[in-house]
């Protein structure tokens, strides 16, 4: 492997060249990284398997098929994109061209994460790709399998100096980090984030960071418990719970927390069994140092679900704990691995009340037959995404863009939002040679003449409301109707 210097300076070269920013280039690029998947299907399920237990159906569903759609949804849509949008003008520049024009920033670095080791790292790809960029990967070594993978394959498909890989764990991301980037693109925990944040410092690069927090889940006293148990099971404890915008908690009354934990049960035992470590649908947790970490977590509360552990295979069951403080660490930190603790609360109100005096968490989640329960929810809080009864969905939806908030991240990305997010945009103004006289009125020495000219020209007026608003209209409509009434009057 080439040193960051040598990496960045190819793909900086090749940048430099122009060759990124014809939209036959992207297409190509696109259509090989689409090869690239289809064609190693198998390869990518094996090494998420060999990192994560990954079972081959959330290989395909949640990885495999993600990055799949992504592809050819730039694909499909990239003309369009890269169109130059035009926007309204005032009547100072009613002759010209004003548009915005999605150009690509450089060479962007994406650092990707361990725990969708292949969704997060090819969709901030596919995105930095369809705008016009050149980008350095540097896959997530704690996903080991995976990143080698990638740096296996990407030579085979993709044009080597302008996606480039680049392995390497804590120092090799270091180094990476003090060559200069135009965009980095940034998925993992908030700590990491902030020497992301301050080596991209160094020469003011922008960045986006993907992160994580303690999304909550409220569950109404109005709700079918059978449905949102089964949702929550299956948000909570696929990929063995380390997904980013997992419900990281419930909040509940106390009146429906037995018969909410006891379906959530039944929801575990048809999902994986009696015995989950014996189940193929059933991941592993990463590493020593995680698996150490959530072992940790089940140390407070009551375990009503679940408990059980295996280190050999950094096994750790499907766990719901009930009777925990606000101060246990499984409340304090974000649970990222199998475990859901639950909380109680005496309604809507103060399960909002619980949520706002805790960082702004990734996504949101209310389980309630009354919409406006779930409004109340939505218009008295905030976080990056929120689904109503169901877990996750919304962040599979690429016509929503996917990101955090305050602590839980900055920027988004996603089909479109991905290609803006790579995108400088640009403004553009083409001024007519004519009409110098018009142009006059800016022009030194100033009047009170030309002020009131240029004033009456770009002066903007509050919006109307009421009939107010459509008096032009029915002014006009009066003339126009009295002109052809008169008209019809000649010609008796
Ligand atoms: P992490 O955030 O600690 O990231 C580990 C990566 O950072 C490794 O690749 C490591 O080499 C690198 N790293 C560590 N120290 C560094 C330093 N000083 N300088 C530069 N690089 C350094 O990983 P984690 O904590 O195991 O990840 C879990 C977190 O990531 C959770 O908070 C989760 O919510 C979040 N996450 C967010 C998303 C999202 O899409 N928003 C997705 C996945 C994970």
């Amino acid at each position: 492997m080439a040193n960051a210097h040598t990496v960045v300076e190819t793909a900086r070269k090749a940048f430099n060249s122009g060759k990124t920013k014809p939209a036959k280039f992207r297409l190509e690029q696109l259509g090989n990284l689409l090869k690239l998947i289809d064609e190693n299907e198998d390869a990518i399920a094996d090494a998420l398997y060999k990192d994560l237990h990954k079972a081959k159906a959330e290989a395909l569903g949640m990885e495999i098929g993600m990055a799949r759609n992504e592809c050819v949804h730039a694909m499909n849509n990239l003309e369009d994109w890269m169109k130059p949008e035009k926007v309204k003008k005032n009547m100072l520049i009613a002759m010209d061209d004003a548009y915005i024009k999605r150009e690509p920033f450089g060479v962007c670095l994406v650092l990707g994460a361990w725990n969708y080791p292949i969704q997060l790292t090819l969709l901030p790809l596919i995105g930095a790709m369809a705008a016009g960029n050149c980008v350095v990967t540097k896959p997530s070594e704690l996903s080991s399998h995976t990143a080698d993978l990638l740096a296996r394959l990407y030579p085979k498909y993709l044009d080597n100096d302008c996606y480039p890989v680049y392995c390497g764990a804590v120092k090799e991301t270091q180094t990476l980090l003090e060559e200069r980037f135009d965009y980095i693109f940034y998925t993992g925990g908030g700590s990491v984030a902030k020497h992301i944040m301050a080596a991209a410092a160094k020469y003011l690069t922008p960045v986006t960071l993907e992160l994580g927090g303690k999304s909550p889940c409220y569950v109404d006293t109005n709700t079918d418990l059978t449905v949102a148990a089964n949702r929550i099971a299956w948000g909570k404890f696929l990929n063995a719970g380390q997904t980013c915008i997992a419900p990281d908690y419930i909040i509940c009354q106390k009146e429906i927390q037995d018969e909410l934990v006891k379906k959530i049960g039944n929801a575990l035992n048809n999902f994986f069994g009696e015995n989950p470590q014996k189940s193929d649908s059933y991941g592993r947790i990463i590493n020593d140092r995680h698996f150490q970490r959530v072992s940790d977590l089940m140390k407070h509360g009551k375990i009503v679900i679940g408990g059980q552990s295996d280190p050999t295979e950094r096994y750790i069951s499907p766990t719901v704990v009930t009777d925990v403080q606000t101060t246990d660490p499984v409340m304090e930190q974000e649970v990222f691995g199998p475990v859901l603790p639950i909380m109680n609360v005496s309604g809507v109100q103060e399960a909002i009340q619980f949520i706002n005096r805790r960082e702004k968490p990734l996504a949101m989640y209310v389980f309630s037959h009354d919409k406006k329960v779930i409004r109340e929810v939505i218009d008295n809080t905030s976080s990056g995404g929120f689904c109503g009864n169901d877990t996750l969905l919304h962040a599979g939806i690429d016509t929503l863009p996917f990101g955090g908030v305050g602590e839980s991240g900055m920027g988004g990305y996603h089909g479109k939002f991905s290609f803006d997010t790579f995108s400088h945009k640009r403004s553009v103004l083409i001024k007519n040679q004519g009409m110098e006289k018009v142009n006059n009125i800016r022009y030194p020495p100033y009047s009170e003449k030309k002020s009131s000219w240029m004033m009456w020209l770009m002066k903007k007026s509050p919006k109307k409301s009421g009939l107010s608003q459509y008096m032009p209209i029915i002014i006009l409509s009066i003339i126009v109707a009295f002109i052809f009434k008169s008209r019809l009057r000649g010609i008796h």
